[in-house]
């Protein structure tokens, strides 16, 4: 509980220039971590396509196809799948109940909020934590680093 994350710069551009570049769609896409002396380092995000069946405006599914290819590539590796990220086009920073629904449990999820592709951002931290009726999300502290 209360683990806190080390990200790279590099790993938050992406994510902005993933949520500008698909506005008004969601984008997503996977979180690589790794673990470090103990610390726990978020060191990759890898876009995934949105292969939402609904309104991609309003939802996203990750290629899981792409999911199932890193988490094979990743096998054996010092790294591993620590979450996934996505936007809210004219959103809030914060999980949708869909998104508590998605969820599997102690997985890291950044949602990134905008209101258009040259607006403001804000990009929050979470993790799953629980399992099924008791699943929830809470922030998580992450350090830019
Ligand atoms: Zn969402």
């Amino acid at each position: 509980m209360g683990a806190s994350w080390r990200i790279a710069p590099e790993v938050l551009d992406l994510i902005e220039r993933e949520a500008r570049t698909s506005f008004p769609n969601e984008c997503c896409g996977v979180l690589i971590g790794r673990r470090r002396g103990g610390v726990a380092w978020l060191v990759q995000a890898v876009p995934a396509r949105n292969v939402t069946g609904r309104n991609p405006r309003r939802s996203f599914e990750i290629d899981p196809t792409l999911l199932l290819a890193l988490q094979k590539s990743l096998r054996g590796s010092p790294e591993f799948v620590a979450g996934f990220y996505h936007s809210h086009p004219r959103g809030v920073a914060r999980p949708s109940p869909r998104d508590v629904g998605g969820a599997t449990g102690g997985e890291i999820w950044m949602i990134a909020a905008l209101d258009g592709p040259g607006r403001g951002l804000q990009l929050t931290s979470w993790q799953c934590l629980g399992s099924g009726r008791t699943k929830r999300f809470r922030l998580a502290r992450l350090t830019r680093q």
